[in-house]
């Protein structure tokens, strides 16, 4: 069971199923509405994430050229999960809302194109400049990021 939420409370989440794929977002898209270099998320299938509290949102056209909805807390601000259009039914759980973030595996980095030079993370993982390739349809879009 992996629960998370915002910083005061109000919006939360639990979900019993495994990431179909967790890494971190180097796109612009998350830089700025996460005010961070990168932005760690895990895509899980949505109807398997409880999600309680009303959410703010806000949508932007991905570079799929389809739009990402971000969530977020109306009072606290902070970013939560988001839905992409381009991956119909899944949502994207940003892992620094865990509980306990050391559940938080990530496989890859995508969108390395924006990465700063002062934001590489440690270890081996799989790089792409953008989105992974299509051919991998879990991996398809997993945020929808944009630039
Ligand atoms: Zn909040
Ligand atoms: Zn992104």
């Amino acid at each position: 069971m992996m629960t998370g939420g915002c910083l005061c409370g109000l919006v939360r989440y639990e979900t019993n199923a495994e990431p179909v794929f967790a890494g971190h977002c180097y796109c612009r898209d998350c830089q700025r509405a996460s005010g961070t270099g990168h932005v760690p998320f895990m895509v899980l299938p949505r109807e398997a994430v409880k999600i309680d509290g009303e959410t703010r949102t806000y949508r932007a056209l991905g570079d799929s050229q389809l739009p990402t909805t971000r969530h977020f807390c109306p009072i606290c601000g902070s970013l939560v999960f988001g839905e992409p259009e381009a991956a119909a039914g899944m949502v994207s759980v940003y892992a620094g809302t865990l509980d306990d973030p050391s559940v938080f595996e990530p496989q890859a980095t995508i969108y390395t194109r924006s990465r700063p030079a002062w934001d590489h993370v440690m270890g081996e993982l799989t790089e792409y400049e953008t989105m992974p390739p299509p051919r991998d349809p879990q991996l398809s879009s997993p945020v929808g990021g944009g630039e």
